[in-house]
């Protein structure tokens, strides 16, 4: 018979609760999963990493390199300059639902999650249209050591729950010539939210048209009080001799600025394979 003390003993949980089973069980809208790469564009171009891409863009620049993650209709393809519709169900990089222990699985089938340090690089689309759902992922990434970086536009700003979590911002702010609406693509107050973080690195593509982007940067440079050793300039163009031109006609004007200068070093080595 159980005594008067023993029930008085509150009864122990042993596990998550009902309410983080449902929190880890948040879904993300994922494309991909993929890797180990390098990282090809930015202040961590080169390093070792592992990609997760998520599903979906809250803007529609037309020299997008990934549009199949958001030009599922016929009004969003004609936002690029392809102009082609991709298949939301398409198998290999169409929308997958998956939650925090599928993208890990996924994860653990390419690299030795568990043990061996990487960074994790979630990019898009935009992920920043799914902090709350990336949270539980994030969690499990940094508490086995991983530097988690976030790749965004740099329009939404971030929650404090995921903030804490993330190891740096990529943020690549669009210009006029992404061919998005100014209020779509310049949000002032978000530029500022992941400045302040003190993890933002912003990083502006240039068309071949550079000397108009880099007049909009300079505007948005001190818009923001941006720190300018904070700040790349990286040449558009899906084929490395168009980098390379731009890069050779905009770099003096850049460094006078203090800017830094990045590649896209996956279109050298890879010529844009979308799983590299
Ligand atoms: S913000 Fe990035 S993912 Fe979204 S449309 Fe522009 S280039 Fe593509």
């Amino acid at each position: 018979m159980m005594s008067a003390a023993c029930r008085r003993t509150p009864r122990r949980r042993v596990g998550p609760s009902s309410a983080e089973q449902r929190r880890n069980r948040r879904v993300m809208k994922i494309s991909q999963v993929f890797g180990p790469t390098v990282q090809g564009e930015g202040s961590a171009a080169g390093r070792h990493c592992l990609f997760v891409r998520t599903f979906d863009c809250n803007l529609e620049c037309n020299f997008c390199d990934t549009a199949y993650t958001w030009a599922v209709t016929d009004e969003k393809a004609a936002k690029t300059r392809s102009g082609k519709r991709y298949e939301r169900d398409e198998p290999l990089y169409g929308l997958k639902h998956m939650d925090a222990a599928a993208v890990l699985d996924r994860l653990r089938a390419l690299w030795d999650i568990e043990h061996r340090p990487t960074i994790i690089v979630i990019s898009g689309g935009e992920p920043m249209m799914q902090q709350r759902e990336l949270v539980p992922l994030l969690e499990q990434l940094r508490g086995w050591g991983h530097e988690v970086h976030i790749e965004t536009a740099g329009t939404i700003a971030p929650l404090a729950e995921f903030n804490e979590l993330v190891t740096q911002y990529n943020v690549s702010p669009k210009l006029a010539s992404s061919g998005n609406r100014l209020s779509k693509r310049f949000k002032p107050e978000a530029l500022a939210a992941l400045r302040d973080s003190g993890r933002a690195w912003f990083k502006f593509v240039v068309t071949e048209d550079w000397e108009t982007d880099l007049a909009e940067i300079d505007r948005i440079v001190v818009d923001v009080a941006l720190a300018p050793q904070r700040v790349m300039v990286m040449p558009e163009g899906s084929d490395g001799r168009t980098n390379i031109t731009t890069a050779q006609k905009m770099v003096d004007a850049a460094l006078r600025r203090g800017f830094g200068l990045s590649f896209r070093n996956h279109v050298f080595l890879w010529n844009e394979d979308p799983d590299r």
